[in-house]
């Protein structure tokens, strides 16, 4: 890709409204552009961003044998209706009217929806255990928007259901969806635990746990132990009879050897056990092998896949800009010529575009008219992970090679930066 038809407007400055770092550096840095109190716009760098993080979601879903849909984000009252959460949701539930005046609702989430369906056209045990999942945009009426993608109004997500014919497979389902978190979350390059928790306005019968990507600005305390791998949600540990005063001084409640000690954390996951809530509501059932007709037993897991941009970004910054993990890096190098004048550098780095571009690497050369200066400073602040740099050396073969992550520099030939980085990023 070529810089000069990019378009990814940068700001020198952060907006005043935005107070988290990840706001501020991903409207600087030309990735997202707010069009309304908590809806945003995905700028060319950040949708390649999502659709990397898409990938990652999808490939481990499809490897766990889940199956993709795709339901309608308009939604009937009736439904919600049936399910009770029209009334129990409050103001956060988008509603709104048709032309004839019928009643809906833009969806926050999709039980009501999945459940009728799979009850409608799942008849047989036979036909279970089934898990759908989708990649959506959700809605929900935040009294106060804030810190960008964290807490958005309209924001995207991916949602699974799981459909079992009892308990035990319900175990199974839920097990299996909580270990392809912890791969999916692995491979975005997140810092996170897995903490137990409530399971708020979804309900259900069952245990729950949130995916917290640990950060100072998150808006979840969590207590977790010194020694073993408990973690909790504060909330649910209160909830749960423990006392408050955790830092330090309080034993572990399961292995009693650590102490508790609190972090903060974003919720980029949540999966939870629903038991036969949305099931017994909707009367959503399928014939035993006996021929009795029994209640789905189900399953439900959350992923806040542009909330996950934020998270990331909370995590891999310094003062300069952003960091990307390599696996989802808007492009893998960023090559800039510092002359675009000099005939000598714009051959060199054009060559180089063309050669790594063959190689199936993704490029993004910096091929814009400007001072070196300012194309450093933006360069930092997209934050691919290999810059390579086309200064006087050019005419000796010679390039600069920096690393954003370890800010490692050196000065290298240019055949040799092409076979580092083709070893480090050619696609399988
Ligand atoms: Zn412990």
């Amino acid at each position: 890709m070529r810089q000069s038809t990019l378009f990814s407007p940068t700001l020198r400055e952060a907006p005043s409204d935005a107070e988290v770092i990840s706001h501020q550096l991903l409207l600087r840095s030309g990735f997202i552009r707010q069009l309304a109190s908590g809806i945003y716009t995905y700028l060319p760098l950040g949708r390649r961003v999502l659709h990397k993080v898409e990938r990652i979601i999808r490939e481990e879903m499809d490897r766990a044998g889940a199956q993709e849909i795709g339901m309608p984000s308009m939604q009937p009252a009736e439904l919600w209706t049936e399910s009770g959460r029209y009334a129990d949701y409050g103001p956060e539930l988008i509603r709104l009217k048709d032309r004839h005046g019928r009643d809906f609702v833009l969806g926050p989430t999709h039980e009501e929806v999945v459940t009728a369906l799979v009850g409608n056209e799942t008849n047989s045990y036979r036909k279970l255990p089934i898990i759908l999942y989708q990649l959506q945009t959700k809605f929900r009426d935040e009294r106060r928007p804030r810190s960008g993608l964290l807490r958005g109004r309209e924001f995207l997500m991916k949602d699974a259901y799981s459909f079992d014919t009892d308990w035990s497979g319900l175990e199974k389902s839920y097990e299996l969806m909580y270990e392809t978190y912890q791969k999916i979350f692995r491979r975005l390059g997140l810092n996170f635990r897995a903490v137990e928790a409530d399971a708020g306005t979804i309900g259900g019968e069952g245990e729950t746990h949130e995916f917290m990507a640990l950060a100072d600005i998150g808006e979840d305390t969590i207590v977790a132990c010194t020694n073993c791998d408990y973690a909790a949600n504060v909330e649910h540990f209160v909830k749960e009879g423990e006392t408050v005063g955790l830092n330090g001084d309080h034993p572990c409640p399961r292995c009693a050897q650590g102490t508790l000690h609190e972090l903060k954390g974003i919720e980029v996951g949540h999966v939870f056990k629903l038991g036969t809530r949305y099931s017994e509501r909707l009367q959503a059932t399928f014939a035993d092998s006996c021929g009795i007709q029994k209640l789905l037993v189900m399953g439900c897991y959350g992923i806040g896949v542009s909330r996950i941009l934020s998270a990331i970004v909370e995590q891999n910054h310094d003062d300069k800009g952003i960091i990307w993990p390599p696996a989802i890096a808007p492009y893998h190098v960023h090559v800039v010529p510092i002359s675009t004048k000099d005939e000598v550098q714009m051959n060199l780095a054009e060559q180089v575009y063309q050669t790594l571009c063959k190689l199936g690497i993704e490029v993004l050369i910096d091929d814009r008219d400007e001072r070196p200066g300012v194309k450093f400073t933006d360069s930092e602040m997209i934050g691919l992970p290999v810059q390579m740099v086309i200064g006087k050396q050019a005419a000796e073969g010679y390039v600069e090679y920096k690393d954003r992550s370890s800010k490692e520099r050196k000065i290298m030939g240019v055949d040799e930066v092409v076979s580092d980085i083709t070893k480090r990023f050619k696609p399988n």
